[in-house]
Parts: structure tokens; sequence; C-alpha cells
């Protein structure tokens, strides 16, 4: 199979289409290397991929679906904290502009889209652990562009004939996170011995997932996600920041000196995901144990920083 992979230089987005090249397909990533953060990382995660280096809103969406047979939507502006204030035009156009775009081609084609949402999406929800079906009320402007994007699915689906599946991700983990996360400047604090900025009293938790875990999720969604629906796409185990943080510093062998901040507004107290639906029609869920995770993004930062 050939697939478009929209946000290929990014996170999630590298690893997956890495992933799917593995799995012998063909893959053609798109990426506009918006400098939300550092460039250069981008270009890290970007290596040994084939990138066409273009924006979702202008760039010539016919010729880039041309011999396409399926789309994994990852491009977007992500991130809580920044959505307040003036930044949120840049949530409107790459979150709600650009998939607007992106599935009217898609629909034209008849292409397969997955497309990632977020656990955002529910706000402080309604109960716990969170199904798909609990009532969305994000508290985040960037939440609610990405709640914006499901029901702009919905309503290209009821219309033009949109065969669209979305992923709520729940605060993907690992090797080359973004480092507006917390667990990427976490371990580089620790690594270089310098104070780690923590927000909030360290009580907030988070069904964290390991990066390979949301990518199998998200390849199954393509291949057996029911047309129209929505998956949670989040770890099994649910871990606060003091429990991460205790974690790292096992991993690390040092003490990490944590720098108190107000919680930031727009970040949830919690998230526990329900993956029940994606173990029933997927057939995935979610393998990997925080600890293995940890390790395995310490060792990917502790290499980057030792790399010359
Ligand atoms: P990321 O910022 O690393 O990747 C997104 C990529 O999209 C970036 O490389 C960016 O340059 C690109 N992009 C943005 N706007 C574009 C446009 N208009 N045209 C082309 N490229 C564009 O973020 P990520 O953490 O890999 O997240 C991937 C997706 O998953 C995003 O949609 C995000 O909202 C969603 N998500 C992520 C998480 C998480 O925990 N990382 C959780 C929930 C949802």
């Amino acid at each position: 199979m050939r697939y478009l992979v929209t946000g290929a230089a990014g996170f999630i987005g590298s690893h997956l289409a890495e992933a799917l090249l593995e799995e012998g397909h063909d893959v053609v990533g798109l990426d506009s290397f918006t400098d939300y953060y550092d460039t250069a990382r981008k270009r890290e995660n970007a290596a040994g991929l084939d990138i066409v280096e273009g924006d979702l809103l202008d760039v010539n969406l016919d010729a880039l679906l041309d011999g396409v047979d399926g789309v994994y939507h990852l491009a977007g502006q992500p991130g809580v904290r920044a959505s307040f204030g003036p930044g949120f035009e840049h949530y409107l156009s790459r979150n709600v502009h650009a998939s607007a775009r992106l599935f009217e081609s898609a629909a034209r084609r008849r292409l397969r889209v997955v497309y990632a949402s977020s656990s955002s999406v529910y706000g402080d929800a309604e109960s716990y652990p969170t199904g798909e079906d609990a009532l969305p009320r994000p508290i985040s402007p960037y939440g609610v562009t990405k709640l914006c994007v499901e029901h702009l699915a919905y309503a290209h689906a009821r219309t033009t004939g949109l065969d669209a599946v979305g992923v709520r991700y729940f605060t993907v983990y690992g090797p080359r996170q973004r480092p507006d996360m917390a667990f990427t400047p976490l371990l580089e604090a620790l690594d270089a011995g310098v104070p780690f900025r923590l927000y909030g009293d360290g009580s907030a938790s988070r069904s964290f997932t390991f990066v390979a875990d949301a990518v199998a999720g998200t390849i199954a969604a393509m291949a057996r996600g029911h047309e129209g629906e929505l998956y949670n796409i989040g770890g099994g185990e649910e871990a606060s920041m003091t429990d991460a943080i205790a974690l790292s510093e096992q991993l690390a062998g040092r003490e990490l000196h944590v720098e108190r901040h107000g919680a930031a507004a727009g970040d949830v107290r919690r998230t526990r995901a329900d993956v029940r639906k994606a173990e029933e029609q997927l057939g995935w869920r979610p393998t990997t144990p925080l600890a293995d995770g940890l390790r395995a993004q310490w060792e990917w930062v502790a290499a980057r920083v030792a790399a010359p």
C-alpha cells in the first residue's frame, strides 16, 4: 500500500512513517516544519524519510494524493498552553482549516483518513476511565479545535462520503517526544543536572501512552477501524507526575531539582483511557509499561545529548 502521512516530521508522525516502511508499505510524508518547537528536532526525526515540505493549507493535494491508498493525518498544532492568547490563530488554521481541506480532497478520492484527535476533547472528564461516549467538554482552546476536527469529519462523512476514523491519543511519550511535553524537559534536566519546571503539585495524572503503542493503534485503525468511529488510544497505566519523576530518578540514578510553578491553564487534572472499544474493534491494547517506555526515552535523551 502507499500511504500519505501528514505531520511526518513530527514526534508521532515520524515513528508512524517508519513503522509503515518497516511493514513494507510506500510512504510519502508531508510536513511544513512549523517553528512551534526547534525545527532541528524535526529534521532529525525526518532523516531517512521521504517528506514533501509543504503546508496542508496550500499544497497541491490532488497531486499529493495521486496513487495513495490511505491517509494518516497527524499534522496539526499541538500543545494546550500555547492555545490561549494570540497563538490560537495557529490552532484554527493548522487544525481546523488544514483538516477541512484534507477531508474534502480525501472524500473526492474515496480515501480513508485516520486522523489524530486528543484526550483533550474530554476536558475534566465526566467519569474515569473515560469511554468514547463521555460528553466532550474541552477546557483548552486546543481541545476545542480538536473537537471541531472530529465534527468536521462527521459532517463530511454525512455529506461528501468521507471515510474517516479518529484516534484520540492520550499523552504520548517516548523517543522524540516534543520538547513542550513533560518528559523530554524532565529527562533533559536530569541529564544536565539543571532544574525542571513542574506545573502543579505533581498529583495530576495521565494515561501515559508509549509511542510504539500509539503507532500500533493508529495502524490498526486504518486496517480495522469502523467507518466514522472514534477510538481512545491510551496507555493502560495511570501515573502522576510525582510517580513519573520518581521513576526517572531511578533510571538516572540521581535526584531531580524540581522548580515548582502553579498549574497551567488548560491542563486537566486527570486522564484515564477506557480502551475497551479499541480492544474489541481494532484488536489493539497498550502493552508497554511506563518504566520500560521511560527507559527508552531516557536512553534517547542521553544519546542525543552525547551526540557531537
Ligand atoms: P508534532 O508537533 O511533533 O507533529 C505535528 C507536525 O505537523 C509538525 O512536525 C508540524 O510541523 C506539522 N504541521 C503542522 N501544521 C501543518 C500544516 N498545516 N501542514 C503540514 N504540516 C503541518 O506533534 P505530535 O506530538 O507528533 O502530535 C501529532 C498529532 O497528534 C497532532 O495532531 C496532535 O494534536 C495529536 N496529539 C498528540 C498527542 C501527544 O501526546 N503527542 C496527544 C493527543 C493528540
